[in-house]
């Protein structure tokens, strides 16, 4: 049996190099900048973002660095380490489908910045990436690549960063994924990776976009969160996500409403609908209720207690919602039955991630079984990682800068 896998966290700046690298091998000369957002992990609040529901993610330790350089034509120049696949095309040229693969999340931005006003024809980008997020596993590298990119775009081009000054960035991130990219993605990624601080989850209204931050130290309750990497990757862009949206948006128009957050009395709503858009929708409203539950909870400094609605969660999304799969319930089942106080699948579903609330004393032997437990089924051997709460996407500091600055003086 192979031995348990942890991705540990790398230094930001060692990150940085790798990305600094590439792009010196590639373009020559440095970077104007180098910046980095996060990838994330949804506490709770699944399936809900697209139904103007609450979520509650928090910022992961691991992100993706992009180092760009503006360029004074309409070329969009894009490699990354992650892929040999490279793109370099007009700017003007880029519309739904265009460019295909990768480069579209890059690309997109760019597209969506200038349909919205903010940014201007007549400037292009060399960009480099490089990602420790784990690209495909629900840990939404996609949306640390678009927001690392977006700050780029958006300090080069001197708009604001500020909080206020993000807003656009995440629009034209979500937008970017939406039309470009063809995968149908809500908007929590993206906000998450813009907006996220240390210590705290964001709690996320996905109908009007409002955010708060909710104090999450599990260090102070004895505790960890472990990401579990079932390695059974997901595939947003298939169509069963945009098919479960579908389901829901259906529902509302039935039921004569905007959003499923408009339902009056859920009961009913769930009553009048037909199956399976009324389990699905039985999910959404269960849902947005555990969120509302879990935010209050830690308000109160009461992490332990979340674990209940970690797995009412789980229940949910495996019969009601029908998006886990046979990789994550192997997962969450072996995290309870090891002695985590609650564990659920997190992200679209089908594959992906899974998240285990457990007492720091049981993390090792939770590790150990839910290794067993897929080696026994037969599953692929999940990987592990940290989910410390952290910050949002940033520019590289100015020893960061100064080291490039002074390499490209040579
Ligand atoms: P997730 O966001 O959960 O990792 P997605 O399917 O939404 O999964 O996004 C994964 C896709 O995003 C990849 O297939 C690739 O097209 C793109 N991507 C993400 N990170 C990188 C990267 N560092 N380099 C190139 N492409 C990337
Ligand atoms: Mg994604």
């Amino acid at each position: 049996m192979s031995a348990a896998r942890w991705v540990d966290p790398v230094d930001v700046h060692t990150v940085a190099a790798a990305a600094e690298a590439l792009f010196r091998s590639t373009f020559g000369g440095a970077a104007d900048g180098v910046w980095a957002a996060p990838g994330r992990v949804n506490l709770i609040g699944e399936h809900v973002d697209y139904a103007g529901g609450l979520v509650l993610p928090l910022a992961l330790p691991y992100v993706t660095v992009a180092a760009v350089r503006m360029r004074d034509d309409d070329i969009l120049h894009a490699v990354s380490t992650h892929t040999d696949e490279t793109w370099q095309g007009l700017l003007a040229d880029v519309a739904p489908g265009h460019p295909a693969g990768w480069a579209a999340y890059v690309a997109g931005v760019v597209w969506a910045l200038r349909r919205s006003g903010h940014l201007t024809a007549g400037t292009g980008f060399d960009v480099a990436a490089h990602s420790t997020v784990p690209v495909g596993s629900g840990l939404s590298s996609s949306a640390a690549l678009e927001c690392a990119f977006a700050l780029a775009v958006a300090d080069l081009a001197e708009l604001p960063t500020d909080d206020a000054g993000r807003r656009p960035l995440i629009d034209a991130s979500i937008l970017a994924e939406n039309e470009i990219a063809g995968a149908s993605t809500g908007g929590m990624d993206q906000s998450v990776a813009m907006l996220a601080r240390p210590g705290h989850a964001l709690l996320l209204d996905c109908r009007d976009g409002a955010t708060r931050h909710v104090p999450l130290d599990f260090g102070s309750a004895g505790a960890r969160l472990v990401v579990i990497d079932t390695n059974a990757p997901h595939r947003l862009v298939d169509g069963r996500y945009g098919n479960r949206r579908a389901v829901i948006e259906k529902a509302c128009a039935d039921l004569g409403i905007a959003g499923l957050r408009d339902v009056a009395d859920a009961d009913a709503a769930v009553a009048a609908l037909s199956s399976p858009a009324a389990q699905r929708a039985r999910h959404v409203l269960g849902e947005i209720d555990r969120v509302r539950e879990v935010a209050d909870l830690l308000d109160r400094g009461r992490i332990a207690d979340i674990g209940d609605a970690l797995n009412r969660s789980h229940a949910s999304l495996r019969d009601d919602y029908e998006v886990s799969s046979v990789e994550l319930d192997a997962a969450v089942d072996a995290a309870v039955e090891a002695g985590a106080w609650g564990a659920r699948m997190t992200g679209g579903g089908f594959g992906g991630s899974a998240i285990a609330l457990v007492p720091t004393d049981r993390v090792d032997t939770l590790v150990a079984d839910v290794v067993r437990r897929a080696h026994s089924a037969g599953l692929p051997v999940p990987q592990f990682l940290h989910a410390e709460p952290s910050g949002s996407a940033h520019r590289l500091g100015n020893s960061h800068d100064t080291t490039t600055r002074a390499k490209s003086g040579n």
